[in-house]
């Protein structure tokens, strides 16, 4: 397991091999994809491409990610929480990380010894920050989110006007390093929330002192140069994640999830499969029943309805998705046995796939990912 150009995550405990490949599952995470991701949303020579690493890199490691994208120049990274900035620091020691949770007063130290960056949504936050710079008669480096429509974080459009009379006194101390909104619709090319928050974006950017400036996420790379400003922030695109799920994916796959094959059965027609037998057989069938659950990450809402696939092809889920196993209708492929290998998200099966027949978006298929099984990174594209 230790072929040249397989990087194993240091920090993850080895994975026992007991000396069978029987049920060993995998989640090969291609860094080469990622970093070619990273490179096509540079949509133009004058932005930067900032990695968005929260929530583990999406569940796919943040050391490792967060290492080939600042070996492929990416300086500038994102995470939620203040516990997920401290750990990537040590992996990617140069750059600057944004908290996008924002700052709490007893967390002001924390930032500091970590070099970490808060994004600040709202006026209480930004005199949180301020504060911290006066007690230390100091600039401290600060992103400024105002909502322009999601109503979820960042300073609603009364505090942004607050902000616009009171700039000098309420930022004192401050040094903008960034002026950043999101956009709630950017999955869809269509919706005309879009160009209402570039409106909004612009209008608020306006009452602003001047800083470079961040609307885009991953959807928003994709609704061009207009949305580009001076950074943008993707995460579903570098895991190779469609940003518009209704046109074709740009972005190249990045995860490949498999198992292996446990036990093959022929049945008769009838048979039923699996917990509450929700599967009946429709003639004589070959079953194959593969190590891996919803317990891995698995939906159990592609019972019956999602697929795996051995070899490229196709083979439907038959029943319902156990805690450890799944079982699949083989009987189309006369060459599956015990330690085939089975794909359920990667070439065949996109993250688009995975999410639909589990009724969900393919950034909860990624952040759903077990820890159960190895997660093995290849540089290969
Ligand atoms: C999660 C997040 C992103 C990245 O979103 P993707 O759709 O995965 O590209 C960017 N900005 C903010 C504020 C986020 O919360």
């Amino acid at each position: 397991m230790s072929s040249s150009g397989h990087v194993t995550h240091p920090v993850r405990p080895a994975p026992l091999f007991l000396g069978s490949e029987r049920g060993s599952a995998l989640l090969t995470i291609r860094l080469g994809a990622l970093v070619e991701n990273f490179r096509l949303c540079a949509i133009s020579s004058v932005i930067s491409v900032a990695g968005v690493v929260k929530a583990d890199a999406y569940g796919l490691g943040a050391a490792p990610i967060a290492r080939a994208l600042a070996d492929a120049g990416c300086d500038t990274f994102f995470v939620a929480r203040l516990e997920e900035g401290i750990a990537v620091r040590p992996f990617v020691p140069q750059a600057r990380i944004f908290v996008l949770d924002g700052i709490l007063s007893e967390n002001v130290e924390h930032f500091l010894v970590h070099r970490l960056t808060p994004v600040l949504n709202s006026l209480d936050e930004i005199s949180v920050w301020s504060q911290a710079a006066a007690l230390r008669r100091t600039t401290l480096d600060a992103a400024v989110h105002f909502d322009t429509g999601m109503n979820r974080l960042g300073l609603p459009p009364n505090e942004l006007a607050v902000l616009s009379t009171e700039a000098a006194k309420r930022l004192a101390g401050i040094n903008p390093v960034l002026m950043m909104s999101h956009l709630a619709c950017s999955d869809d090319p269509a919706s005309k929330m879009n160009s209402e928050q570039l409106q909004r974006f612009r209008a608020g950017l306006a009452m602003l002192p001047p800083a470079p400036a961040s609307v885009s996420a991953s959807g928003g790379i994709l609704l061009g140069k207009d949305y580009a400003f001076d950074l943008v922030r993707p995460g579903i695109a570098l895991y190779g994640g469609n940003p518009h799920p209704a046109t074709p994916n740009p972005f190249r796959t990045v995860v490949q999830l498999t198992g292996r094959i446990l036990q093959v059965r022929r049945v008769d027609k009838g048979e039923s499969v699996g917990y509450g037998a929700t599967f009946r057989t429709a003639r004589p069938s070959t079953l194959a029943t593969v190590a891996l659950g919803y317990a891995d990450g698995l939906m159990r809402a592609i019972g019956n309805k999602g697929s795996g696939a051995i070899g490229g092809v196709r083979v439907p889920v038959a029943g319902r998705v156990s805690m450890d196993l799944i079982t699949l209708d083989v009987t189309e492929i006369p060459s599956a046995e015990p330690g085939t290998e089975v794909e359920f998200i990667g070439d065949t099966i996109s993250l688009e796939e995975a999410a639909r027949s589990a009724g969900t978006a393919n950034y909860e298929i990624l952040t759903g990912l077990g820890s159960r099984f190895p997660r093995h990174y290849v540089s290969a594209p």
